[in-house]
């Protein structure tokens, strides 16, 4: 059995028909971890979907009722990216419900996962890039509102910036102080030639927001996360884990999250249809096991959405997120024996 719970429903299936995004993933991923025996039916829970109520915490009135009633104008539709039905908006509301489950579920075991979710795309009053509710804003204000945390942290790792989550969660639109440069000199040295990645940092509200991203790559336009690291084309493994670290470094020594919410986006890998970075499988897994260190070492509650993942073979992205999952086992699954010795 697993030290945490992993939420998932078979409604998490988006109804997008032939798409680039693989709706049968999440499925996939369930069948996987339970036929390599890395989970039993048991450390499965299955959410509720979210009420109107939860989603109107983060999404406009307007936006949520043009959902309900089918009246997205055709642009917006079409900057949405996947085809409207009522369905594919019960799969997003049901999504929501999962990431408020694997939120709570983050406080009582110190981790959990949302086995779908990471709709980081998408903005308080419309959809884009695939994500039509951010079902992770919705968790964050949802135990905001019920007393369960008073702040929290998103570290995206998914190829994409998460630019739903940096204009959801915006804070004081100041330049903060410059940026600690130790890890820098170490990149520096990782990297002496060649593209280097950018670090910026804005002032955090209640919510903080970490996004790992490739800078040449969607969205076009990026609004500020409370750190953004614009990675150059191409990095690979080393660089990639040196950046991290030195982000959730520098982003923890500013501020302390009740909840660490982890967008583990498996589009970072090298052969992604729409990434650009050069990320092995194994870097994936590092990058994972690096994450639920520290947040085990500091001792935050950890949630897990999956967000993006888009390998030539689908087969890859199971693995990927797959991964994600037997990471949390190892880091978490020694920590509660020790407890338990
Ligand atoms: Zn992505």
């Amino acid at each position: 059995m697993l030290p945490f719970k992993l939420v998932y429903s078979d409604g998490y299936y988006l109804p997008i028909g032939r798409h680039v995004f693989p709706a049968e993933k999440y499925r996939r991923i369930r069948d996987r971890l339970l036929t390599t025996g890395v989970a039993e039916a048991n450390d499965f829970l299955e959410p509720k979907i979210a009420s109107d109520q939860d989603i109107l915490l983060v999404h406009k009135p307007e936006y949520v009722h043009k959902l309900k009633s089918g009246t997205l104008s055709p642009r917006e539709e079409m900057e949405m990216e996947v085809p409207y039905s009522r369905d594919l908006v019960d799969a997003f509301w049901l999504a929501a419900g999962g990431s408020i489950l694997a939120a709570r579920q983050a406080l009582v075991y110190r981790a959990a996962f949302n086995i779908g979710g990471g709709f980081h795309h998408a903005f308080p009053d419309h959809g884009e890039g695939f994500c039509m509710i951010h079902d992770i804003a919705v968790a964050i204000r949802r135990l905001q509102r019920d007393d369960k945390i008073r702040t929290a942290m998103t570290i995206d790792c998914d190829v994409h910036q998460g630019n739903g989550t940096a204009a959801i969660f915006a804070g004081t639109r100041t330049a903060s102080e410059p940026l600690p440069s130790v890890s820098a000199s170490t990149l520096k040295r990782l990297r002496p030639a060649g593209p280097v990645g950018k670090m910026r940092g804005t002032q955090a509200g209640d919510v903080f927001t970490i996004s790992l991203h490739q800078h040449n790559n969607y969205p076009m336009w990026k609004p500020p996360s409370s750190i953004d690291v614009d990675l150059p084309d191409g990095i690979g493994d080393d660089d990639y884990l040196a950046w991290l670290d030195n982000a959730l470094s520098s982003g923890l020594r500013q501020f302390d999250p009740d909840l660490l919410c982890y967008i583990a986006g498996a589009d970072p890998y090298c052969e992604d249809q729409l990434g650009g970075l050069s990320l092995t499988i194994d870097g994936l897994m590092k990058r994972d096991e690096l994450v639920f260190r520290v947040a085990r070492a500091r001792d935050i509650p950890v949630m897990v959405t999956f967000a993006g993942g888009y390998a030539q073979k689908v087969e890859d992205t199971v693995t990927i997120h797959t991964n994600t999952v037997i990471a949390a086992k190892e880091v978490f699954g020694g920590s509660a024996q020790k407890m338990a010795g």
